[in-house]
This record gives structure tokens, sequence and C-alpha cells, in this order.
């Protein structure tokens, strides 16, 4: 497991300012929600600890690893970042079956194939999806195809895991569902998570702490039981509905 640091990230797109000042501790094993409206700048933030995205001011750090830096002009790309990440559409390998995409990471990491078939296996087992290795993404249902992204982002099991808006193409069933399986992923695992969303019931529901964001900035940091009792501004008493 592993903490992180953001240290007053800044990132604009054109004249958009995405995110501003934005400090933030993410504890070591914390289930970290950064919750916000669409276009808060949530994605921003979660893909420059991925490393897709560099920050134009400001410090990431994974656990005592400096990985991006504007000032200091340090940037680590996302591979070497250790780290696993789930996006909103998956993104799969359409033309690999389902065994191939979860052992894409260690394939590219040069593991033997005794390795990576007891992986795959292994974690296939954990989530229950051994009866898919040999299907394509398409004809899997979204539930499948997010188990299977999610296996792919455990297979080398980092000690930091993102997602953003991981159930949100899931019927409002299975989103339930997937959020009690999520949870109980993370403490298999170990991980530390940031998972960002913009669903009120999910991010009070999973949260160990949550973060709420509007235009770009962290309104407030605290666990769901503060955030409810005692929202800072009335922006966050509003979202989350917060009795008057
Ligand atoms: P969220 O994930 O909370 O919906 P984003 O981080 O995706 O928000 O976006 C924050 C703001 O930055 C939005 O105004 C969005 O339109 C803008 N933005 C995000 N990515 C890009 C991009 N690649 N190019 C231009 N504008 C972007
Ligand atoms: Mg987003």
């Amino acid at each position: 497991m592993v903490g992180v640091s953001i240290v007053n990230l800044h990132k604009r797109f054109g004249k958009t300012e995405a995110v501003r000042e934005f400090t933030l501790e993410i504890r070591d094993g914390e289930f970290f929600v950064l919750l916000g409206p669409s276009g808060s700048g949530k994605s921003t933030v979660l893909n420059c600890i991925a490393g897709i995205l560099r920050p134009d001011k400001g410090e990431i750090w994974i656990g005592d690893k400096l990985v991006a830096s504007a000032e200091k002009k340090i940037y680590i790309p996302p591979q070497e970042r250790n780290l696993g990440m789930v996006f909103q559409d998956y993104a799969l390998y359409p033309h690999m079956t389902v065994f191939d995409n979860i052992a894409f990471p260690l394939k590219v990491r040069g593991e033997s194939p005794e390795t990576i078939k007891d992986r795959v296996t292994n974690i296939s087992a954990i989530l229950g999806i051994q009866h898919l290795l040999s299907k394509k993404p398409a004809q899997l249902s979204g539930g499948e195809r997010q188990r299977v992204a999610l296996a792919r982002a455990l297979i080398r099991n980092p000690p930091l895991l993102l997602m953003d808006e991981p159930l949100s193409n899931l019927d409002a069933k299975l989103r339930v569902l997937m959020r009690v399986e999520l949870k109980k992923i993370q403490r298999e695992f170990r991980s530390t998570v940031v998972y960002v969303t913009h669903d009120q019931v999910e991010a009070m529901s999973m949260g160990d702490r949550v973060g709420v964001m509007s235009s770009g900035v962290l309104q407030q940091v605290a666990t769901p039981e503060e955030i409810y009792e005692k929202p800072l501004n009335t922006f966050i008493a509003g979202f989350i509905g917060s009795p008057p």
C-alpha cells in the first residue's frame, strides 16, 4: 500500500482552468472518493496522478517517490508509476480475448507463460470470470466487462488503484452490487484506492473519506458523515442533499 500526496496542482486546457490550487493527502490503504459534478475537474486530477496528464504547476508524490513536478521538470510515465487504472469505458482491447486482456500488463513486463497463466487463473477466480477467459470483450455484458477491466488493473497487484466512474455504465441493480464488491476487493488486495464519481450515494457509501470538487477546486475533505452533517458551504450541502 502507498499514499498519494498532491501539492498545489494546477492544470489548464487552453482557457479552461480544469484544476486549481489542489492540495490533498491520500492515506496509505484508504478508499478515497473524489466527488463532484460533471466538469468539476475530477478526471483531470486522476489523470495527473496516473501520469496520463502532466501538471502545469505543483507536485505529485506516490509514496515517497516524486512522480510529477512542473517546477522540477520531473515526469515519470504511467507504466513506471506502479498503479492500476480502471476507466469509465473500460478501455479493453477489442481484438484480444479476455485472457489476453487480463494478461497484457504481465506480458509487457516479460513474465513467463506459467506465471501469467497462474496469475490470470487466480485473479479470474477471485472476480468470478473464469468462464469468460476465451471470449472477446464484445461478447460480454457491461458488468462482465467491468470485472475484466478490474482484473487487468489488479493483475500486477498494484499498491495504488485509480478508478474513474467505473460503475456509471452499469444498470442500477448491478451498480449497487458492484459497490460492495469493489470494497471487498480493496480489502482483499490491500490497495490504496482513489475513486472518482459524480454520484453522491456512491461516494457516501464507499469512501473512507470524500473530497468534494466544484469548478476545479477542492471544496472539502472529510468523512462521509462529517460532510453530511457539516457541509462547508451551500454548494456542498445542496449537492450532497444535507438537511438544512
Ligand atoms: P470531470 O471528470 O469532473 O467531469 P474533467 O476533469 O474531465 O471533469 O474536466 C474539467 C474541465 O476541463 C472541463 O471543463 C472539461 O471540459 C475540461 N477538459 C478536460 N479535459 C480536456 C481536454 N483534453 N481538452 C480540453 N478541455 C478539457
Ligand atoms: Mg470525468
